[in-house]
């Protein structure tokens, strides 16, 4: 897609299989009638008509050389597997212990009748995930049926090759969490919550041919999230060929709000499959 043609077992395809924050969009709230004032521009309503405006939690799918590597596994996995007929996971990656990004991990069941997967993380997003979902971690835990997920989990201390994949873990800070991560996977870079950013995370973003970052809404200051004006700024310090935002609320129009964002910036949605 960019530069020179790259041969067929180097392209990279990404599919976002969900680009919403926590909530999704639309979330609960504006179905339950408080919309008028809280919707500011009516996303949840166009939302009904225009698919695009429909954000499941956020999860991006990568594949190349016939690997297949998941990036956070929403509470929305299942549909989104339907959506996308996913037949083969080769590795899971996540990126901190929010439920957004692992709740839907009883799900990749289905995935691990042959194999025991790995998963990846930091040592504290393993921990979170595998205390709320113990008998996934441990076969020998029956009590919750038997045929639980056989998941393995392993610590990603620093970069490493993961079926073929050149991953980076690349520390943010979102929160409260110590240890929330975004990755580079080869020139790719996937960063779905982060409020800040330090130089020398930054620098392990330089280079890329593609930056898929969190944005989470255009007004009102979050605590934990960085809004599109902070977005867009980090978006230019890296300066990736390309750039497409994620982990949005319905208060990002990507009709409207797309004529904001330079030439090499997009909003990204659910369902769009680019390769890099
Ligand atoms: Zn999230
Ligand atoms: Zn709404
Ligand atoms: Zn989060």
């Amino acid at each position: 897609m960019y530069g020179l043609p790259k041969k067929k077992e180097h392209v990279l395809e990404i599919t976002f299989l969900g680009t919403g924050t926590s909530h999704g969009v639309p979330p609960l709230d504006c179905m339950m009638g408080a919309a008028a004032e809280f919707c500011r521009k009516g996303v949840c309503r166009k939302s009904e008509t225009d698919p695009k405006h429909r954000r499941t939690r956020t999860s991006i799918l990568l594949q190349k050389g016939g690997k297949v590597l998941i990036a956070d596994v929403s509470m929305d996995f299942r549909q989104q597997a339907l959506r996308h007929r996913v037949k083969n996971i080769d590795a899971i990656l996540l990126t901190h212990g929010h439920i957004d990004h692992f709740g839907g991990l009883p799900d990749i069941r289905s995935y691990t009748e042959e194999k025991t997967l790995d998963v990846y993380g930091s040592a504290e997003t393993l921990d979170i995930a595998s205390r709320a979902f113990r008998y996934m971690f441990d076969p020998r835990d029956l009590r919750y049926g038997d045929s639980p997920p056989r998941l393995r989990a392993v610590e990603l201390c620093g970069a490493r090759e993961i079926e073929g994949f050149a991953v980076t873990p690349v520390p943010v800070v979102h929160g409260y969490l110590k240890e929330c991560r975004g990755f580079r996977i080869d020139d790719t870079g996937y960063v779905p919550d982060v409020k800040y950013m330090s130089p020398e995370s930054e620098e392990l973003l330089h280079g890329l041919d593609c930056l898929i970052l969190n944005c989470l809404r255009d007004a009102r200051e979050h605590s934990t999230h960085m809004l599109l004006d902070k977005s867009m700024e980090l978006a230019r310090r890296l300066a990736p060929k390309k750039c497409y935002f994620i982990h949005m609320t319905h208060d990002i129009d990507y009709e409207t709000d797309g004529k904001l964002l330079d030439s090499w910036m997009e909003f990204s949605y659910d369902g769009l499959v680019i390769s890099v």
